[in-house]
C-alpha cells in the first residue's frame, strides 16, 4: 500500500507541475500581444505628431503666399497714391493701404505662432520616434524571451507527461480513476492528513479512520472524498489521540468546497 501511495502523490505532484507549466505556457503570448499593442500605440503617437507638423507647414506655406499678396497690394497702393489728384482719393487710399498692412502682419504673427508650435511638436516627434524605437528592441527582446521560454516550459512539459506516463500503469486501477475523478473535480485527487485533519478540505478524520491510515491504509475523506494517506516522515512527535475533540458524526460543512466530489 505504501508503494500505491507513493506513487499516487508523486503522479499528483507531477500532474500539479504540468498544470501550472501548461498556464504558463498559455500566458506567454500575452506578453507579446502586450509589447506589441505598446509599440503600436507609439507608434500611433508618432504619426499623429508627424501630422500635425505638416499641416503646420503647409499653414505656413498659405501664410506667406496670403502676406506676400497684402504686401504687393500695399506696393501697388503706394504707386497709386503718387497720382492722386484729390484728398479724399488718397484718404481712400490711405484706408486700403493700412488694411493690407495690417492683414500683412496679422498673418506674420499667425506665422511665428505657428513657428513656435513646430519648434514644440519637432521635440515631441523627437521624443517620440525614439520611444518607438525603444518599444520596437522591447517587442524583439519580449518575442525572442517567450520564445525561449516557450520551448524550455514545453520541454519540462514533455518530461513531465514521459514520468506520468511511466506513474499511471504503476497504480491500481480503482484508485487511479478516484484519482483522475477526484483531480478533475477539485483540483487534486489525493490529500495528506495532518493533525487528524484532511489537508485537501480541513476537515477532521474519524478517530478508526485515523489509525487505520496511521497504520498505512489509503482511504477516503468523509467530507471531500479525496484519497487520504498520513505520511510518517511528517508526522509530529507521537501523542495522545484525542478521541474526544475530534468532530466524527456531523462534520462541519468545509468553506472552501467548491464542487461535488
Ligand atoms: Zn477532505
Amino acid at each position: 500500500m505504501q508503494a500505491q501511495i507513493e506513487k499516487l502523490v508523486k503522479l499528483q505532484s507531477v500532474d500539479l507541475e504540468r498544470n501550472r507549466l501548461t498556464l504558463a505556457i498559455r500566458a506567454l503570448p500575452s506578453e507579446i500581444a502586450q509589447a506589441t499593442a505598446a509599440l503600436t500605440a507609439a507608434e500611433r503617437l508618432s504619426a499623429d505628431t508627424s501630422d500635425s507638423l505638416t499641416r503646420e507647414e503647409s499653414l505656413r506655406t498659405r501664410l506667406e503666399r496670403d502676406i506676400a499678396s497684402h504686401r504687393q497690394k500695399t506696393a501697388r497702393f503706394r504707386t497709386q497714391l503718387d497720382s492722386v489728384k484729390t484728398p479724399e482719393q488718397a484718404a481712400a487710399i490711405e484706408h486700403e493701404i493700412a488694411f493690407e498692412s495690417a492683414e500683412a502682419e496679422r498673418m506674420e504673427n499667425e506665422e511665428f505662432e505657428s513657428l513656435e508650435r513646430s519648434d514644440a511638436q519637432e521635440a515631441a516627434l523627437a521624443a517620440a520616434r525614439a520611444n518607438v524605437e525603444f518599444l520596437a528592441g522591447v517587442l524583439d527582446k519580449t518575442r525572442s524571451r517567450v520564445e525561449m521560454s516557450m520551448s524550455e516550459l514545453n520541454a519540462q512539459l514533455a518530461a513531465l507527461t514521459l514520468e506520468r506516463d511511466s506513474l499511471r500503469p504503476l497504480i491500481e486501477a480503482d484508485a487511479l480513476a478516484r484519482y483522475d475523478r477526484l483531480s478533475g473535480s477539485r483540483g487534486t485527487g489525493i490529500a495528506r492528513v495532518e493533525n487528524q485533519q484532511c489537508t485537501g478540505c480541513r476537515m477532521g478524520v474519524r478517530p478508526q479512520v485515523w489509525n487505520q491510515l496511521r497504520e498505512g491504509e489509503l482511504l477516503s475523506c468523509d467530507s471531500c472524498g479525496r484519497l487520504l494517506y498520513w505520511d510518517p516522515a511528517m508526522a509530529p512527535a507521537p501523542k495522545a489521540p484525542q478521541p474526544e475533540h475530534t468532530p466524527a458524526a456531523r462534520p462541519r460543512i468545509p468553506k472552501s468546497q467548491t464542487a461535488g466530489a
